[in-house]
């Protein structure tokens, strides 16, 4: 069963309606939702299902199931609906927003840093990339000074599709070889931040790169030879 993706569409909505799917201990399917499940560094979505008895089950994980399903994982202890049942979803809108705005800025990390990203990750207070970069001269204030430029520049952030052949044709666009997009699931969704990049990626995004608040560069570190981790903060008060 695959789940559709609303978040794809509105990254901005926070409460749907669906019907269950199925259910697996305390894992619920549904057959579509705003919870964005663990991956591409960001992590699932936490929330809250209401079922028609006004019930409320805490979702603490979401994550990719089989075949396209999104799994959303209830705590231990409450009671599951049924299969058939309709429920009503709201995720938590402060913490993805959060996740939303640090995962763009890693779009910007990117820009500012134009060398090979080999891996990353993203929190609600931090976030992160790794470069393949072995003669380093970056610079914290530097970087930190690109990314708010870049930040305050207010790019509008837009998304759109291409086939595998046109990616196939456009290597460049993979920036993150650690995390090359899925095959063979059809067209690839390709993350555009004005005229400064556009690379592949299906996590959540904000609409433009103003949103996104100051941030810091807070610590660059030295973890082998091809990897120079660049930890990155909010910085409301900058
Ligand atoms: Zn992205």
């Amino acid at each position: 069963m695959t789940t559709e993706l609303l978040f794809r569409e509105s990254p901005y909505e926070t409460r749907f309606e669906a019907t269950v799917e199925a259910i697996d201990g305390n894992d619920i399917v549904l057959d579509r939702t705003l919870f964005y499940p663990h991956g591409g560094g960001q992590p699932g979505d936490s929330g809250i299902l209401t079922l028609a008895d006004g019930g409320t089950l805490t979702v603490a994980d979401t994550r990719k199931g089989e075949a396209g399903a999104v799994v959303h994982r209830v705590s231990a202890g409450t009671t599951l609906p049924a299969v058939g049942d309709r429920v009503s979803g709201e995720i938590d809108w402060s913490r993805r927003h959060a996740h939303m705005r640090m995962h763009t800025c890693m779009h910007l990390l990117s820009v500012a840093i134009p060398a090979p990203v080999t891996g990353g990750s993203v929190g609600a207070d931090k976030g992160r990339l790794d470069f393949d970069l072995p003669e380093s001269t970056l610079d914290r204030e530097t970087v930190t000074a690109s990314l708010n430029a870049l930040i305050t520049a207010d790019h509008p952030v837009t998304a759109e599709w291409i086939t595998e052949a046109e990616l196939d044709a456009q290597p460049d666009l993979v920036k993150t070889l650690s995390a090359q997009p899925p095959r063979g699931e059809g067209d690839i969704r390709l993350i555009r931040i004005g005229d400064v990049d556009l690379q592949p990626c299906g996590g959540t995004h904000v609409a433009s790169t103003a949103e996104i608040g100051r941030v810091r560069v807070a610590k660059i570190e030295k973890k082998s030879r091809h990897n120079r981790r660049v930890s990155i903060v909010f910085d409301p008060e900058g």
